[in-house]
């Protein structure tokens, strides 16, 4: 039997079965696509081809306000003063070969794209800022229309800003951010608004491409909100997992093996050794899951002159090296920094 024959009698076995599956209602039953991926970032500046988006820190803060979503106004800081602040550690940084920088802080906990536009602009980083919103710590930076409003419509604002950009500025988000609190160890659901927030971002998700960055307050709460989600109909590898450094391996590793990030994002917070024994094994396993980063940075808004700002130079000066000692390889570093907050993010 020749190539060709064998292929036209395949094509009418595969056509036979559509149909079939159509008749049967199978078709219909599929959930909607995504959008097709792009494969591009999306930065305070536009969109970037991923390619560009080089060395990239997944989880940092230029700036946080932290009195709670009734009293945060943009009249709380200077967008001059906090540039000029931060440009340093930001140049800090490219002089290290990092390129790419994620800005984890939400709307009500002092996101302002006007800051991060201006310091991207003189400092040539990419950074790319989020929607949604944090249920984390009691809900305190919870809006007070999200308490009334459905999964649907929570969905439909962070899609409009997506689609518009954030509130004057046409600057567009290039994830999205939300937070839940800690559940007990032994319970299967979250609060009713942090499920609510989750049924959302999967909702946004669908819609737009975007991956979800999901602030956990522990490990059982990650472990059911990431359930959650894909249950929800989310693509389980557009959900990152931060904070999984406290979460301990069993978790990490059942949330790698449903699909999605686990993101080791409070680099520098523990000792060096006790950092190396959480990250080592889940590379073992599980490379191509996971994301380095440190939470570090902030202007604290409220506190003179910024409060005390922290450099994003640890991951690179002390817990890379630190990485190679312990025989890991400059591929597998790659794969880490460049290769995986890519795929991360790509929209
Ligand atoms: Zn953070």
């Amino acid at each position: 039997m020749s190539t060709s024959l064998t292929r036209r009698a395949l094509l009418a076995q595969v056509q036979q079965v559509a149909l079939l599956a159509g008749a049967a209602g199978l078709i219909n039953s599929v959930p909607a696509e995504e959008p097709r991926r792009t494969m591009t970032i999306q930065t305070v500046l536009g969109l970037i081809p991923v390619a560009d988006f080089g060395f990239a820190l997944p989880h940092e803060h230029i700036q946080c306000d932290f009195i709670g979503a009734e009293q945060t106004h943009r009249g709380r800081w200077d967008v001059d003063e906090v540039t000029a602040a931060i440009l340093p550690n930001l140049l800090q940084l490219k002089e290290r070969g990092v390129t790419g920088f994620v800005d984890c802080t939400p709307a009500y906990i002092g996101r302002d794209p006007r800051v991060l536009r201006q310091l991207s602009q003189q400092s040539g980083m990419h950074i790319v800022t989020n929607t949604g919103y944090y249920g984390g710590m009691n809900d305190k930076f919870v809006p007070s229309h999200a308490h009334e409003e459905s999964a649907e419509q929570l969905a439909a604002h962070w899609i409009s800003e997506w689609k518009n950009g954030i509130e004057d500025t046409g600057v567009k988000p290039g994830f999205i951010k939300i937070g839940i609190d800690e559940i007990p160890e032994t319970a299967q659901q979250l609060s009713p608004l942090d499920a609510k927030l989750v049924r959302a971002a999967a909702q946004s998700s669908r819609a737009t491409g975007l991956s979800v960055t999901c602030h956990t307050g522990g490990a059982q709460a990650a472990y059911v909100a990431t359930q959650l989600f894909i249950e929800e109909k989310g693509n389980a590898s557009r959900f990152v997992v931060a904070h999984s450094d406290g979460h301990g391996h069993a978790i990490n590793r059942k949330i790698a093996e449903l699909g999605s990030w686990v993101s080791f994002d409070g680099i520098g917070y523990r000792p060096l050794e006790e950092h190396l024994k959480i990250v080592l094994p889940m590379l073992e396993e599980h490379a191509d899951q996971l994301l380095l980063s440190m939470d570090r940075g902030w202007w604290w808004v409220g506190e003179p002159n910024g409060g005390k700002i922290q450099d994003y130079n640890y991951l690179c000066d002390t817990f890379l090296p630190a990485l190679r000692k312990a025989g890991v390889s400059q591929t597998t570093i790659q794969q880490l920094t460049v290769k995986n907050p890519a795929r991360a993010f790509a929209q």
